[in-house]
């Protein structure tokens, strides 16, 4: 989803238009870029869609008033693109098929499925014969940031509508279970007149009684009571890639609800979650550490022991470090879903001072308050903390 533009502008109309002036205006663009009086033109077809899609926004009070508040923010599609294998990050909303277009609006161009529209003109893969789908399910992956770091393998156990064995998804208890559609009389479509803008047309659409099959069960499989599905659940393997991020969306093709009657199955949607690790912020592709530093340390110079993604690492810390002093380990944050290298990770100094000292660690300080090296002056400038974080994020 690239930029979008106003929905009102889409329409050509004011904020303030009326919902019938909103109507008006969308059948008005509807006719204009309608792809039976522009076969095969893209363009055209881009616009009859953006014109629908700004419709179903502007034409619904719920819709509108958020799009009139967050713009299209407010709309759901919120994250970017996606590496190969994910689909629409996070959203759900926009991209009509002409199909949802027809079914959703017909009544807008005349009634019909079609809208009264003849539905010859194939190519754009709305006309022809409707084909069973099942519907798309979608679960939650938690990962934690190592699974992240390295991509991994999950085997999921989903409950959802699979093909009946009884009757193979036919919805019959057997082949002798039919009788000749009365509707259709056996054609699977049906042929209608159908006054449109354009005049009268004639249409051919699937039959709706037998979906087109031509035929319709007398005699329904007992244990499916005629759907072609029941309850039952699959374990599917999902490979999840290194890299992906909380609210990220993978789309497994065919792993969602069979369809009734034989069809296509829907798609698993898996959404991730990321699991918080307990010393590590994910920042992007960087990870953070706030690592609190002994006094000593930071004034002698030391080595630590630090938390990765995979393990402990010991880094050294130079003497003279101060708080807000940042040090980077190159590629040990987490690799780009894209391909695009892999983040850092960033140690943010941070020294602790104790709320409470004995009598002896006291009298060490008290000698120290007035020592020579201990009185802040000129020659530390620039080690104030604000001028390094400073410097730090222009560099
Ligand atoms: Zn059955
Ligand atoms: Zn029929």
């Amino acid at each position: 989803m690239a930029n979008k533009r106003d929905y009102y502008e889409v329409l050509g109309v004011g904020r303030d238009a009326s919902a019938d002036e909103i109507k008006k205006a969308y059948r008005k663009a509807a006719i204009q870029f309608h792809p039976d009086k522009n076969p095969g033109d893209k363009n055209a077809e881009e616009k009859f869609k953006e014109a629908a899609e700004a419709y179903d926004v502007l034409s619904n009070p719920d819709k509108k008033a958020r799009y009139d508040q967050f713009g299209h923010a407010g709309m759901g599609g919120a994250a970017s693109g996606g590496a190969g294998g994910f689909g629409d990050f996070g959203g759900e909303y926009g991209g009509f098929t002409m199909e949802d277009i027809f079914s959703r609006f017909g009544d807008i161009f005349g009634g019909g499925r079609f809208g009264g529209f003849s539905s010859g003109t194939s190519g754009s893969g709305y006309s022809g014969k409707s084909v069973n789908r099942g519907s798309d399910l979608r679960v939650k992956v938690k990962l934690t940031l190592a699974e992240i770091v390295k991509g991994t393998t999950k085997k999921l156990k989903i409950k959802k509508d699979v093909t009946c064995d009884q009757c193979g998804g036919t919805g019959a208890k057997d082949a002798n279970s039919y009788t000749t559609c009365s509707t259709c009389g056996g054609s699977g479509h049906v042929t209608q007149v159908v006054n449109t803008f354009f005049g009268r047309t004639q249409t051919t659409t699937t039959c709706p009684t037998c979906d087109g099959s031509g035929k319709v069960i007398t005699n329904p499989c007992p244990k499916c009571h005629g759907n072609g599905t029941v309850k039952g659940e699959e374990i599917v393997e999902i490979n999840i890639p290194a890299g992906v991020g909380e609210g990220m969306q993978l789309s497994v093709a065919g792993k969602g609800n069979a369809a009734k009657h034989g069809g296509i199955n829907g798609d698993l949607l898996v959404v991730i979650e990321e699991e918080p690790h307990p010393e590590l912020k994910r920042e992007g592709n960087d990870l953070i550490y706030n690592l609190q530093l002994n006094i000593a340390d930071a004034v002698l110079g030391s080595s630590v022991e630090i938390p990765t993604v995979d393990g402990k690492a010991r880094i050294k810390i130079e003497p003279g470090t101060v708080a807000g002093r940042v040090l980077r380990l190159r590629g040990k944050g987490i690799p780009d879903v894209n391909g695009y290298g892999t983040g850092d990770l960033l140690v943010v100094v941070d020294i602790h001072i104790p709320a409470h000292v004995s009598p002896a660690e006291k009298e060490a300080l008290e000698k120290l308050r007035t020592s020579e090296n201990f009185k802040p002056n000129a020659s530390s400038k620039g080690r104030n903390i604000f001028e390094r974080m400073r410097n730090y994020f222009m560099s």
